[in-house]
């Protein structure tokens, strides 16, 4: 790094004050906002998240507030964010900043660090931005403009890129005047975010350009390299809405289930449509298919089919009837939301959609 990294944060620093989008969450440094959303951030776009911590807040304006509510009303409140262990953990953290910490948001890292979803990249970004710690927090964006920077051509998974990437984002951050840390971490998100973009960077604009080595040698579109990942798992899935005139069968997953504990979901079976005949009196009367979708879930493509049954009764104790009008109050698992739609189509209903 010729430029001395005092330098390379003023110029960052400048142009973050005078060209940073305006976004709800950068107009405070309450912690409790910051954590809501870092959190919301994870796995879904600025421009989705911003309605949703907009409401979020208005419902749970405190720690406390949010501690307080039930469980199954902050995952209704969440539903359309997706990856709803997200809210899971956020609302057991908010349970132990509330009742263990009197609602007083800790500022120490490994406090931080121990509550319930947060992981050091979390735990980095509050202590710096709601605390102005000298922590270094890297997200994809800031990892992206490092590696262009440093015009590093490992592969960004692997721990040795990771390593020097962050060696050279502190390197940054010791410099950072006080008052400042929070704004230069976010600063190097938000250049990943706007200027120093996928593919095609906009170095023109960027005030790191006449020292970006990535840059100097023509390389920053092609990087950061990323190696290969495992391929996606397929499954195929076949759904059932079974209906008992304006009720369908559903049932709740249970609370210690991998994947979307408590939710409520349509009867539904992996495997082809001939899986179904395992699937008791539902099997046997499933009438017609209404139509195929495909859902992606981390590293898993889900093939899905919909199937009308028409069922007189359950032998199953784990499903319950529920009015179509009611699941819409109900935290429903978006595979089955998806199935619904099929059910408009079909005639069946619009009211859960
Ligand atoms: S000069 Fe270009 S490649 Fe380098 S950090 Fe800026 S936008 Fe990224």
């Amino acid at each position: 790094m010729r430029t001395p990294p005092a330098e390379l944060v003023r110029r960052l620093l400048d142009w973050y004050s005078s060209s940073h989008r305006d976004l709800p969450w950068r107009r405070t440094t309450d912690p409790y906002h910051v954590w809501v959303s870092e959190v919301m951030l994870q796995q879904t776009r600025v421009e989705a998240v911003v309605p949703y911590f907009e409401r979020f807040l208005r419902r749970y304006p405190t720690v406390e507030a949010l501690a307080a509510a039930p469980r199954q009303e902050v995952l209704a409140n969440w539903a359309g964010l997706g990856y709803y262990r997200r809210a899971r953990m956020l609302h057991d953290a908010a349970k132990r900043v509330a009742g263990e910490y009197g609602g007083r948001w800790p500022s120490d890292y490994r406090t931080i660090l121990s509550l319930p979803g947060i992981g050091e990249y979390t735990a980095a970004a509050i202590t710096s931005i709601a605390f102005d710690q000298p922590r270094v927090a890297l997200d994809g964006n800031a990892l992206r403009v490092l590696a262009r920077f440093a015009d590093d051509r490992r592969d960004i998974r692997g721990a040795a890129c990771k390593r020097a990437l962050k060696a050279l984002a502190e390197s940054l951050m010791a410099t950072a005047p006080p008052g400042q840390r929070g704004a230069l971490t976010q600063a190097l998100m938000e250049l990943g975010a706007t200027t120093c973009i996928p593919r095609a960077p906009h170095c023109a604009e960027c005030p790191w350009n006449a020292a970006c080595e990535g840059f100097a040698s023509g390389s920053a579109p092609e990087l950061p390299v990323k190696g290969r990942r495992r391929a996606p798992r397929k499954v195929e899935v076949s759904i059932v809405i079974a209906r008992r005139g304006d009720r369908v069968l559903v049932r709740q997953r249970p609370a210690d289930a991998s994947i979307m504990p408590g939710f409520w979901e349509l009867p539904a079976v992996e495997g082809p449509p001939g899986a179904l005949r395992d699937f008791g009196p539902l099997g046997r009367s499933v009438a017609r298919e209404l139509g195929a979708f495909s859902h992606a879930i981390t590293n898993t493509n889900y093939a899905c089919r919909v199937y009308e049954a028409r069922a007189e009764s359950s032998q199953r104790s784990a499903y319950l009837w529920v009015a179509l009008s009611d699941l819409r109050r109900l935290p429903l698992a978006t595979i089955s939301k998806k199935a619904l739609r099929f059910a408009t189509d079909a005639g069946i209903s619009s009211k859960a959609r």
